[in-house]
């Protein structure tokens, strides 16, 4: 570690680049083992994808790695520990899979898919799928599937909740502070963010849809991390009806989905655009793709969009997040490729990396719901270019 007098006060034995849910969920759980900082380049942590999200919880989507890291961590956000929300993290909701004729076959995927792993996973009929959702067009769905036990998230609440936790327990975060520079030297890092110089033993690198930037900054090969669009509206609801508690309804391909939010409705047209990683915004093209779907599998009519918005899903080729060191440069941690599931699995996904990043295996109890660190590693994508 280097020890000159610049050092003083800024060596640390963490730093996290990045404080969206996948920062702030780091430092949380490795506040307890070291001195943290987390530099963040935006005024607001959570100013991309974590601000952006569809705030839903759902145990039946994402591969298995993400299955596990979403039910492991259910726990901790059903009841967190003391202090750490004013409000509840996960309030019921539901999750309606909805499928035409012609998408049986992805109907009976995703049941297999949600049975295999949860109790509360059923088949319905297309007369139980118009009783849930009253607006679905009367034909359009065939049958459905429903995962009753999906909830909405506090996605802010959650993410404060880390963030404060992790100063609670001395851990530092700067904003407005862009990691420019990575330099490995005497065994350490010196990290160049704002103008200053930090030093730290681990760089961990939860820079979101920048995540291979920074890799390249560190001289690290990059992982073919691949940032995706995917854009939201809000609109209203109809006004002849109650909508509040419907269930979140999902096509069975995913090419739309929409849920009750904030006394409107949400809605996707579950996008999933390549792009360079920037501040994304919706595309008018999008938000029309949207309403037309939307439009089309139901009887609601979309005058009024009160807000839109579009964020940057980022995948390695298989879907799985990359947790773990670096295998050919020390000291550099990966947490990135949470996908469209960072918010789910973030409790989960904040341990295994602390336990990792400290030189311990996965926690023995996220073990059994089958969390595998080599699933996870960087060190799965073998030698040769990456991207
Ligand atoms: C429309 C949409 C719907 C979604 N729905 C869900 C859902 O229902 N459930 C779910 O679990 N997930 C969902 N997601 C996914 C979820 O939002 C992400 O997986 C999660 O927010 C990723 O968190 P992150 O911390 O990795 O990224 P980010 O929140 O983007 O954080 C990365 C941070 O790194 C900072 N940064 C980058 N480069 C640097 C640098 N050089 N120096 C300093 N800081 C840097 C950025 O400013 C940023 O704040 C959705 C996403 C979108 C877009």
């Amino acid at each position: 570690m280097a020890t000159d007098i610049i050092s003083q006060g800024r060596s640390f034995d963490f730093l996290i680049v990045g404080a969206g849910m996948a920062g702030a969920s780091a430092a949380y759980f490795l506040s307890t083992e070291g001195s943290v900082l987390m530099l963040e380049m935006e005024s607001q942590p959570g100013y991309h994808t974590t601000g952006r999200s569809a705030a839903l919880f759902s145990e039946a989507y994402g591969n298995a790695p993400i299955r596990a890291l979403t039910s492991s961590g259910r726990a901790f956000l059903i009841d967190p520990p003391d202090g750490f929300a004013n409000t509840a993290i996960l309030t019921p909701r539901g999750a309606l899979f909805v499928g035409r004729e012609d998408q049986m076959a992805s109907l009976d995927a995703a049941y297999e898919a949600g049975a295999e792993h949860l109790d509360s996973v059923q088949r319905l009929t297309a007369r139980d799928v118009r009783e849930l959702v009253p607006v679905l067009r009367e034909g359009y769905a065939a049958a459905g599937v429903l995962e009753a036990d999906a909830m909405d998230m506090d996605v802010n609440a959650l993410h404060q909740g880390f963030l404060r936790g992790a100063r609670g327990r001395g851990a530092q975060l700067r904003q407005d502070a862009r990691v420019a520079g990575l330099k490995r030297e005497n065994g350490a890092w010196r990290v160049r963010a704002g103008g200053e110089n930090f030093f730290a033993k681990v760089v961990i690198n939860a820079a979101g849809a920048w995540c291979d930037e920074v890799a390249t900054l560190a001289g690290a090969r990059p992982v073919g991390l691949v940032p995706k669009r995917r854009t939201a509206i809000l609109f209203d609801g109809p006004s002849e009806m109650p909508f509040a508690a419907w269930p979140a309804f999902i096509d069975a391909d995913e090419e739309f989905y929409a849920r009750p939010e904030s006394g409107a409705l949400m809605g996707s047209p579950a996008d999933e655009t390549p792009m360079a990683p920037c501040d994304v915004q919706a595309e008018e093209l999008d938000i029309a793709i949207a309403v037309d779907r939307l439009q089309t599998a139901t009887t609601l009519e979309i005058r009024r969009i009160i807000r839109s918005w579009a964020g940057l899903r980022s995948f390695v080729a298989d879907k799985t997040p990359v947790v773990g060191f670096d295998p050919e440069v020390d000291g550099f941690f990966w947490l990135a490729g949470q996908g469209g599931y960072g918010i789910q699995t973030s409790p989960s996904m904040g341990r295994v990396a602390a336990a990792l990043a400290r030189g311990d295996d996965v926690p023995a109890d996220l073990q059994q719901f089958g969390v595998v660190a080599a699933e996870l590693s960087p060190g799965r994508f073998g030698p040769g270019p990456m991207d």
